[in-house]
């Protein structure tokens, strides 16, 4: 039997795709809270189906009515209440900000169980500088306001991070090539999934790469900070040179697309000139 809650607001981190991501005091937490607030009954019905928990669910987001945040605030007030998102970290692109905001002005205790968020693994995958990061969410989706945004922040002295759908990469990194030129980036995508990849080049190769190879699933973005240096410009025939001392041409473009992010077709085609 777990140790009661006391009572006050428990923000819990949900996995971003492996569900063997989840904490075990998340677990316990979910457990032994009175209700938890979720942005989707039924994303959250069925990772507490899976753990076998049953909870009272509270719809919630940001757009949600006073009367639904005073009620969640009144039961936090007395009772442990959870904050989940439907993954990753509640308010990392996610509902939350306000409910805490509204919380701790009412004095009611907050406290946060960290776990996944896709932000963080992508800056830790991208082998960019993560000494200091800027985490900027979603760019907008319109041409015009994206390219604003990505102006506003050409000058800022970290690492971006970023979140984008698979439709719209292609276009973001057009956008990210002209506004913030000769900057290496990383697609960090499918996270902790089965399809998990983090692909660095410059933006005209991940363009070239993913118009060929059209991207699916959820994808983080990584950009290094300005001055860092253009894109990494792998020497490909050396490192082809070398896997062709021991490997055949097909096994050494797929050793080098590997290594490199780079496409194996083209790899392969030139691995068979080098022979
Ligand atoms: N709160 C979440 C977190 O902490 O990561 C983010 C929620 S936001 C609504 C969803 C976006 O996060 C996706 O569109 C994608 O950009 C990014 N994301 C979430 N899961 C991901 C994954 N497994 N791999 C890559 N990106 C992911």
């Amino acid at each position: 039997m777990d140790a009661p809650l006391s009572p006050g607001l428990y923000i819990v981190a949900t996995p971003i795709g492996n569900l063997g991501d989840i904490s075990l005091r998340a677990i316990t937490t979910l457990r032994g809270v009175a209700a938890v607030a979720c942005e989707d009954t039924r994303v959250t019905g069925k990772l507490l189906h899976h753990l076998e928990i049953k909870q009272r669910l509270i719809r919630y987001d940001d757009h949600a009515s006073e009367a639904t945040r005073d009620h969640i605030l009144a039961l936090a007030g007395e009772k442990p209440v959870a904050l989940v998102s439907d993954a990753g970290t509640p308010l990392i692109s996610d509902p939350g900000f306000k409910l805490v905001r509204a919380a701790r002005e009412r004095g009611i205790a907050v406290t946060s169980l960290p776990g996944p968020s896709a932000a963080i693994m992508a800056l830790t995958l991208a082998g960019l500088p993560s000494d200091r990061f800027l985490f900027a969410g979603f760019l907008p989706s319109k041409d015009k306001a994206r390219r604003e945004a990505l102006r506003g922040l050409a000058a800022i002295n970290a690492t971006l991070v970023l979140y984008e759908t698979a439709p719209r990469l292609t276009d973001a990194l057009a956008a990210i090539g002209e506004e913030l030129p000769a900057r290496e980036i990383a697609v960090a995508r499918e996270l902790t999934k089965r399809f998990e990849e983090c692909r660095t080049g410059s933006a005209a190769e991940l363009i070239a790469h993913y118009t060929a190879a059209p991207p699916k699933g959820e994808i983080a973005l990584v950009i290094a900070p300005p001055g860092a240096g253009p894109a990494v410009e792998h020497d490909v025939d050396a490192l082809l040179l070398a896997a062709l001392a021991t490997e055949k041409a097909s096994q050494a473009a797929a050793a080098v697309s590997r290594a490199t992010g780079l496409d194996r077709k083209v790899l392969y085609a030139r691995a068979l000139e080098l022979k």
